[in-house]
């Protein structure tokens, strides 16, 4: 049988284009689809407008401590709209830039919703396509939590688009998303309160770091409510009132659900390609991609595993060399290094304090300290880095740190841990002064041995 394409991807995000895009550079004849917007979650409602309004939250903040430096600014005002205008001239850049980055590579574009009718046939759009293979590479959707009311409350997709930067917000979740955008609108002036399940936000991090993160958003005026949960959600007017589970209830004008992704597989039409998915939605993938369906592949956060770019965009890649002949990559995901970009940012790379004592006795390096810049700003923030490292072989196994920087930071550690690092290597290091990353080369004292 011939088919139209060598191979179709669904999806035109992170790891659909680029699969596309190096599919379509080894002389595959490819077509991609997007319904929604080129570029997916990362691009459009994701990690780029995100850290767009990180920046200008910070603005705020570094208008303030430049008083301690002498500058004299006396009124220091946001203007929302002119940011949100700013945001969308960029992302409009952006995602024109991702569309064309598949047609200079030869793919075919289609802006259409694309339906399996077989493991081999598409309906895209009006269109009937057939193709040899087939990503799948949908990505995932907020998720919206199951209570009264609602639908009255946004999700981080309407977060970007708001008329207005509302004057009080109530957050529920403690993750990425959540500690983010509590950052996001406490920076701009907003009162936030953030509503969450665990005794502190971030499950998953570092429980040093999780405690540090705590303070630094109570610090910065963000009111925490641990161990709560939302129950419903009313109208009040024009506002909103959140109504926790213990009874309290809290008045904003808007009520945002940080509480998690899903993976995107409605309308999909899994079934009648024959892929398998888990009761998440996650569709089902071995170690190379594949899914039940020998034909069928599926990458990004529509797997439900590592949620973050860097990594959907590296499986594009190599399902696509593997494919079609180009090179092999030996990527590390077993450290994958990410980071919160919360105010101030945290970041990570290899093993929680916890997660490594469970495989073996660890050393912990710690340091807490006041970062110069706010000796002399006044500001109420501190810098933490941490270093877990294997007592038996002296290996650095995780690295941590919550301060300014951080994930610039870390990336650079990142290299150092997929090397295999060890302790004696951090301290043969010479550092850079002043900075605070030469902390992570100076860290001569053992805090604590664990385990
Ligand atoms: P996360 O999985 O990080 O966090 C979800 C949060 O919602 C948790 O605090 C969780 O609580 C809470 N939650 C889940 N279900 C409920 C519920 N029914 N009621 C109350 N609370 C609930 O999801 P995010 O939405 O923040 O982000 C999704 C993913 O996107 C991240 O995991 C990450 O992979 C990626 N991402 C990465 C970013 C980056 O790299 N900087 C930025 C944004 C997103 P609990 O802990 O109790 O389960």
């Amino acid at each position: 049988m011939t088919f139209d394409f060598d191979l179709f991807v669904i999806g035109g995000g992170s790891a659909g284009v680029r699969c596309g895009r190096i599919a379509a550079s080894h002389g595959a004849r490819v077509g991609v689809a997007e319904e929604r917007f080129w570029g997916g979650t990362c691009v459009n409602v994701g990690c780029v407008p995100k850290k767009i309004l990180v920046q200008a939250a910070e603005y705020g903040a570094q208008a303030e401590d430049a008083r301690g430096f002498g500058w004299d600014i006396t009124a220091v005002s946001h203007d929302w709209a002119a940011l949100i205008a700013a945001k969308d001239r960029e992302i409009a850049r952006l995602n024109a830039a991702y569309r064309k980055l598949l047609e200079g590579a030869g793919a075919r574009v289609f802006e259409a919703r694309a339906r399996f009718l077989d493991p081999h046939t598409l309906a895209v759009g009006a269109e009937k396509i057939t193709a040899e293979r087939i990503v799948i590479a949908t990505g995932g959707r907020p998720l919206r939590p199951d209570i009264p009311g609602a639908a009255l409350g946004i999700i981080s997709d309407d977060a970007f688009y708001l008329p207005k930067r509302p004057e009080r917000v109530v957050i529920l979740g403690s993750g990425y998303i959540a500690v983010e955008f509590a950052g996001i609108f406490r920076g701009l002036g907003a009162e936030v309160d953030l509503v969450f399940r665990q005794p502190r936000p971030l499950r998953g991090f570092d429980d040093d770091l999780r405690e540090a993160m705590a303070e630094s958003l109570a610090a910065q005026g963000i009111r925490l409510f641990p161990e709560s949960n939302i129950a419903a959600v009313e109208a009040a007017g024009e506002g909103r009132v959140a109504v926790l589970r213990d009874g309290r209830r809290i008045a904003a004008d808007c009520v945002f659900f940080a509480a998690g992704r899903a993976p995107h597989v409605a309308g999909l039409g899994l079934d009648a390609a024959g892929v398998k998915a888990a009761e998440s939605g996650a569709v089902i993938v071995d170690q190379d991609w594949r899914t039940s369906q020998e034909n069928i592949f599926a990458i990004g956060d529509v797997t439900d595993r590592i949620n973050l770019t860097p990594v959907a965009t590296a499986e594009g890649h190599t399902l696509a060399d593997r494919l079609f002949g180009g090179p092999a990559r030996n990527w590390n995901f077993a450290a994958v290094p990410s980071a919160v970009f919360s105010t101030p940012p945290l970041a990570s790379v290899g093993l929680t304090e916890e997660e490594a004592v469970a495989r073996g006795a660890v050393d912990i390096y710690l340091t807490r300290f006041t970062p110069m810049r706010h000796t002399i700003s006044g500001r109420a923030r501190k810098t933490l880095m941490k270093l877990v490292v294997d007592q038996a072989s002296g290996r650095v196994l995780g690295a941590h740190m919550l301060g300014e920087d951080a994930p610039e930071i870390m990336q650079g550690l990142a290299i150092a841990l997929t090397c295999g690092a060890t302790k004696a290597d951090f301290d043969r290091t010479i550092g850079i002064h002043p900075t605070a990353a030469e902390e992570f080369v100076t860290l001569r004292t053992r805090t604590r041995s664990v385990g």
